[in-house]
């Protein structure tokens, strides 16, 4: 394919200043906000079975089975809908909590989610079976005869359950990544199937204040995801109305993919960002792919820059100038504003100097910039990468090498990244590439005494 649109060092142009983002201070405030909210509205729902309970009722063992298995069901369902909230994609909420923040939380939760359901279930079961003298297995067929909506509150367990246990990393490696998806997709069902017993069989939520804090939970959780879900991405695609422009090959298996829009001036992205990707082709429509933007965004065009791995990046080089495109985003806070610092370290390798490159254009001239790659040939971007070293001074070390080479090895140990970045200290490093480069360049930060808040990640995973 002959490339019709390619980067220039015009189009980091001059409406554009660099370094537009300075240093920020850390936002502790903003996350001790959120904890404390998170945990005063966990204690509000434990208090509504404390407000639901006469003092002096639990006197015998049963009594306290019961108590407890009340307790986890309203920890439980609490715990759910703030893991359903995490995953709205809200915009206001990523930029509160910020996108890797919420990620980490809802991986936290996510197993703290499926232990507290199933003690609900357990300590319910037990307690009442004990307090009425029957066996664990009469006393769960009369309360699925019994009670309304118990059968859909199974189903909800059983389906919490297969989701938790599709999320463990080993498990999860060895799935497809749609299956993981549509399967994860069904916490959605698992709220649904949920509410219905909360209200008709939640003892602690038949009346009063209960019940309306309850109900009031589930409508703010409903609007954010329909907000995040469905009138943000509605909004951003009618409003900027995106298509292919060109189809950029970056070598032997990179593209660059420049989409074009209306009113790309007024998007509120930046550099370091990522949007899920829907090519509106017949074969493609169905999927959304994160893929980051690898230059700022600029008025006449946004590019990101894909890996060819697997079947859909594969399809993409075959992709039509003039196909529409529907984009979900922007995400992530792998941002220039988010540093500490007025320096900055870059660390990529492989389709990881996709935002790094990006970050390049927000991002101060005493910019450092190590590259590890096996060969020349893998290097994605480098004439951009020398004309931004010639034209800004940016610092640019390409470390090439087998994995196992002493050269390229030294580079990330502690006293590597100090021969070639003598006040590291002083920066802020962001590292997005291939995990092995990731931890061995972590571990060499940490020894080396640079702040945790200082280094960014972009994982490329969910
Ligand atoms: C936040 C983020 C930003 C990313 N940015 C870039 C980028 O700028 N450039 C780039 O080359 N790659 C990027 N990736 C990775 C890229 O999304 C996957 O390589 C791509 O989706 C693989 O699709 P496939 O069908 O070709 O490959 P497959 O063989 O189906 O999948 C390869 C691996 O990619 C992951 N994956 C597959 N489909 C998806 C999906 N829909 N969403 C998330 N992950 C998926 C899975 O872990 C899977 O094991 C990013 C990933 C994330 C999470």
């Amino acid at each position: 394919m002959e490339p019709t649109r390619a980067w220039t060092t015009a189009d980091r142009s001059d409406e554009r200043p660099t370094d537009r983002h300075g240093p920020g201070r850390y936002r502790t405030g903003d996350r001790l906000f959120f904890y404390t909210l998170f945990y005063f509205a966990l204690a509000v729902s434990i208090e509504v079975w404390w407000l639901n309970t006469p003092g002096g009722s639990l006197t015998t063992p049963a009594d306290a089975l019961i108590a407890a298995g009340r307790i986890t069901g309203m920890a439980g369902g609490f715990v759910l809908l703030v893991q359903v909230l995490m995953m709205s994609r809200a915009a206001w909420l990523e930029a509160w909590v910020g996108a890797h923040e919420l990620l980490i939380w809802h991986r936290a939760l996510g197993g703290a989610v499926v232990v507290v359901v199933l003690a609900h279930t357990g300590l319910i079961i037990v307690g009442y079976a004990a307090a009425a003298g029957t066996s664990l297995v009469s006393e769960t067929w009369s309360m699925l005869s019994a009670y309304r909506d118990m059968l859909s509150a199974f189903a909800a367990t059983g389906l919490l359950v297969a989701i938790g246990v599709l999320a463990i990393r080993a498990v999860r490696r060895r799935i497809r990544y749609e299956i993981w998806y549509y399967l994860h997709l069904a916490s959605y069902l698992v709220l649904l199937l949920g509410y219905g017993h909360q209200f008709s069989d939640g003892a602690d939520l038949q009346s009063g204040f209960a019940r309306w804090y309850w109900i009031s939970l589930y409508c703010f959780v409903l609007a954010a995801l329909v907000w995040g879900r469905v009138v943000e991405p509605l909004w951003l695609n009618l409003r900027h109305r995106f298509r292919v422009l060109d189809v950029v090959p970056e070598g032997a298996d990179m593209i660059s993919i420049y989409v074009g829009g209306r009113r790309l001036d007024r998007l509120d992205a930046q550099a370091g960002q990522y949007f899920r990707w829907r090519f509106l082709t017949r074969g493609a429509w169905w999927q959304a792919h994160p893929f980051s933007l690898s230059a700022a965004p600029n008025a006449a065009w946004l590019r990101i820059t894909v890996k060819v791995v697997g079947d859909h990046t594969g399809d993409l080089r075959t992709l039509a100038p003039g196909v529409r495109v529907f984009a979900e985003g922007p995400s992530g806070a792998f941002t220039a504003e988010r540093r500490l610092r007025h320096g900055a370290l870059l660390i990529a390798g492989g389709s990881g100097i996709a935002p790094i490159r990006a970050l390049l254009d927000d991002l101060p001239a005493d910019t450092v910039l190590l590259f590890r790659a096996r060969s020349p040939q893998e290097l994605t971007f480098r004439a951009e990468l020398d004309a931004l070293a010639a034209e800004r001074g940016i610092e640019v070390w390409y470390v090439l090498g087998a994995r196992d080479d002493p050269g390229p090895r030294h580079a990330f140990t502690p006293r590597g990244l100090r021969e070639l970045v003598p006040d590291v200290r002083r920066r802020d490093v962001y590292m997005c590439g291939p995990a092995g480069l990731i931890s061995t360049s972590r571990r060499a930060l940490r020894r080396l005494r640079v702040p945790g808040r200082q280094i960014h990640l972009d994982p490329f995973e969910f």
